[in-house]
């Protein structure tokens, strides 16, 4: 494959793709998270009206290659609202004139809590945005240290509420298990303060200790020490006993929703559907074409009209049949048996994958209901098994 060296290049090596979903990145963070491996930082330079003009000559360079109209936005980071008011609506509003949304369309934007004000909220709210996701995590003040979270528990709360009287009409809210030190009670307060706020979404991530972050540097060197297994198997079964409870329903391994408010952003990833993505560090799919706008946030403002990207991968028919299975089969309803049998049909790697789904559905991990193969309840304790070894 020739040197591919921008997103529209890349992209011209998807010419069947039809993207259904945009992401738009933005770098920004009032501070770095230990835990985190995104692309985002605490930006000394001030550069944050250099990054929305830069992103206006990304969105151009890219409407040749967006015709299907699009479905969702997810304004993601980062932290967005650290671009402030007036630039969040400047960008939105670009955003909006520039790409070719369906009328309905779902658009979500991440907020910090400690960033949100009123006029963050207004901004948001009159620029169209319905859905809301506040990086809530804990509310407990020895967990969020914990995690090296900067707000203030009580920030959440006032969050939910100036953005629901300024009339975003879904709030989703963000919470992690698994933090060290955590005990179930301490985690089952959380979900009741959680619940309280009454959100129309939730997301529960246990921890995860990504390589070359400083909480893994930590766990290496034995300054953290990791919850036991079976204390984290117990902190999840417990949240989504809790949400069920309260009316959620489960519609992906760690995502629940009120009944019709699951985020069909999110929705689109795990179908593999396309999506283009903006920003430094803006990851793309487009029919079995993945590329990553360079993540620097100096290289991405030098580079242009499209972004330089550093990484592109073609995947063959055989790994664009075992992306599938591991992003479908996260779905509570996971995948219609139609659409797996459509995928075992031929390939090298189709035997291999029956016998896998074979031996899932005996021991209990999988099984078929309502013309879905689909993850048991016990299997999605141990989803990473079942979906690792379909890949
Ligand atoms: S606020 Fe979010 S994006 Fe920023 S450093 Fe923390 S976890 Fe990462």
């Amino acid at each position: 494959m020739a040197e591919i060296t921008t997103a529209v290049e890349a992209a011209k090596l998807a010419p069947a793709a039809r993207y259904r979903g945009a992401y738009v990145h933005v770098p920004f963070c009032r501070h770095k998270c230990h835990y985190c491996d995104f692309y985002s930082f605490v930006d000394t330079e001030n550069r944050a009206h250099a990054y929305v003009v830069r992103l206006e000559e990304e969105l151009e360079s890219a409407r040749p290659y967006l015709t299907h109209p699009i479905e969702t936005l997810f304004v993601g980071g980062g932290t967005p609202t650290m671009l402030g008011a007036d630039l969040l609506a400047r960008m939105l509003a670009s955003v909006r004139r520039l790409l070719p949304f369906t009328t309905d369309a779902e658009w979500t934007v991440e907020a910090n809590p400690e960033t949100v004000d009123e006029s963050i909220a207004s901004a948001l709210a009159e620029s169209g945005v319905r859905r809301v996701s506040l990086g809530a995590q804990s509310f407990n003040p020895k967990l969020l240290r914990a995690l090296e979270r900067d707000h203030d528990p009580a920030s959440v709360e006032r969050a939910v509420k100036l953005l629901r009287s300024a009339g975003i009409p879904q709030v989703n809210l963000d919470l992690i298990f698994a933090v060290p030190g955590s005990t179930l009670a301490e985690w089952q307060e959380d979900v009741a303060a959680l619940v309280a706020l009454a959100p129309d979404h939730v997301s529960a991530y246990g921890l995860v200790y990504e390589p070359n972050t400083p909480l893994a540097v930590k766990l290496r060197k034995g300054i953290v020490t990791r919850i036991a297994e079976d204390d984290e198997a117990a902190q999840y079964e417990y949240v989504a006993h809790a949400l069920a409870a309260a009316g959620y329903e489960r519609y992906e391994i760690s995502n629940w929703s009120r009944p019709g408010l699951a985020c069909k952003h999110n929705i689109l990833y795990w179908q593999n559907a396309d999506w283009w993505a903006f920003g430094p560090s803006g990851a793309s799919h487009g029919s079995g074409v993945r590329w990553r706008n360079v993540p620097r946030l100096a290289s991405w403002l030098e580079s242009g009209p499209s972004p330089m990207v550093d990484e592109v991968e073609h995947l063959g028919e055989d790994g664009r049949v075992g992306e599938c299975f591991m992003l479908g089969l996260r779905l509570i309803h996971g995948m219609a048996v139609t659409r797996v049998d459509e995928l075992l049909r031929e390939g090298p790697g189709s035997q291999r994958r029956r016998n896998v789904i074979a031996t899932a559905v005996k021991d209990g991990r999988l099984e078929y209901r309502d013309e879905h193969l689909a993850l048991t309840t016990r299997g999605l304790m141990v989803a990473d098994s079942v979906l690792s070894a379909l890949i």
